[in-house]
């Protein structure tokens, strides 16, 4: 029979599943990367992913500031947030849409992340893993940042121009009027994107 297992064995575990986690958005951050039209939200994706490899080095250091053995465990949560962002990659919208739904999906992995980091900066401080909590800390507000500038991305215009390829520039517009609704615009998209 297995000993029971104390709040230290749990947040080893959640450490295992974090650190997959991370693994796997090294994987999916690219595809995102890839998919967006807008430069900055491309940059952002990229530039993600550079700090996610840092955060995968940071959680090297909390596993040897604890002397475990640094090993992952299959992340669930994430995985499944990643077959949704595949799924919406698969779809056939606009320039915009598409981005708007790519901030939609980054910011999942992004809130998972910040309860993820959040559970263990607060887990960690409360069995006096002080150099732990202090590294996951760091990691915890990258991921804020991260999750901050996808928000200031969806509104400094990728939602707008979304907005208007479903309804229209003008608002009083009918739905469905369809004035170039089906266009393809990736340009004036990338030029909005820089604004
Ligand atoms: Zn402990
Ligand atoms: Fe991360
Ligand atoms: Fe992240």
């Amino acid at each position: 029979m297995a000993e029971t297992g104390t709040l230290h064995d749990a947040f080893i575990d959640e450490l295992r599943d974090t650190y997959d986690a991370e693994r796997q958005l090294t994987k999916a951050l690219p595809k995102l990367a890839k998919a967006a039209a807008s430069p900055d939200l491309r940059d952002a994706f990229e530039s993600h992913l550079e700090e996610t490899q840092g955060q995968i080095e940071r959680l090297e250091q909390v596993f040897a500031s604890l002397d475990e053995k640094v090993r992952g465990k299959h992340c669930d949560g994430i995985a499944g947030i990643i077959d949704e962002g595949k799924s919406i990659m698969e779809e056939d919208f606009d320039d915009s849409t598409m981005d708007a739904c790519l901030i939609a999906a980054g910011q999942r992995a992004e809130h998972y992340e910040m309860a993820a980091y959040g559970t263990l900066v607060a887990w960690a401080k409360a069995m006096g893993h002080d150099e732990a909590a202090d590294l996951l800390q760091q990691t915890l507000d990258e991921e804020k940042a991260a999750d901050e500038k996808l928000t200031a991305l969806a509104e400094g215009g990728i939602n707008q121009g979304a907005a208007e390829q479903a309804h229209g520039e003008d608002d009083a517009e009918p739905v469905g009027a369809g004035t170039g609704r089906e266009g393809k615009n990736r340009k004036s998209i990338a030029r909005r994107g820089r604004r």
